[in-house]
């Protein structure tokens, strides 16, 4: 199967704005799967257009749900994911709350820094065929889903970190790519 190739930071095409899909066609569909595709060859939860080089509104993610039961165990013979596909996504809503997770991103591999946002959000989207839906979400869904609309901006998640954190990160980054 076909996949794409994912920039890399500082690649200034990752700073690119994207913009809104206003036609849905079988293009679309066709986008999407090679999205995934290079999404899970790469292990990655989420990936937005922009970082394969296309600039318009679309993000696929697949994300692990945290277990309901937390007394449940470790036998959870199924598991629960959140397999998405977000078109022209937009935060409507968000929570005074805020929330610090540990995030990665597959344009910055082997990389990774605590960044704070907003606990819960909602997302406004449409899906491949056009129809818009809106969602309520949290933990790592929520943040997943801020992450790839920062994408989507041109916005990276060392954008939200200190100077100092983010400097040595890059260097950290550098080294990383060297080695490969
Ligand atoms: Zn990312």
């Amino acid at each position: 199967m076909s996949k794409y190739r994912i920039l890399i930071h500082p690649d200034k095409r990752l700073r690119q704005q994207a913009e809104d899909i206003k036609t849905f066609d079988n293009a679309i569909e066709k986008v999407v799967d090679k999205m995934f595709n290079t999404m899970y060859s790469a292990h990655g939860i989420g990936l937005a257009a922009t970082q394969v080089n296309i600039h318009q509104r679309i993000v696929v993610m697949d994300v692990p749900r945290a277990s309901e039961d937390e007394t449940g165990g470790e036998d959870d013979a199924v598991e629960l994911h959140d397999k998405l596909v977000l078109i022209n996504p937009e935060l409507v809503d968000y929570s005074a709350e805020l929330a610090e997770y540990e995030e990665g991103c597959l344009s910055l591999p082997g990389q990774y820094a605590s960044v704070i946002r907003p606990a819960e959000i909602r997302v406004k989207y449409r899906d491949v065929h056009g129809n818009e839906h809106d969602r309520d979400a949290t933990g790592l869904l929520g943040v997943c889903i801020q992450h790839e609309i920062d994408h989507l901006n041109g916005i990276l998640f060392i954008d939200h970190i200190s100077r100092l954190k983010r400097e040595r990160l890059e260097k950290k980054l550098e080294k990383y790519l060297k080695s490969k």
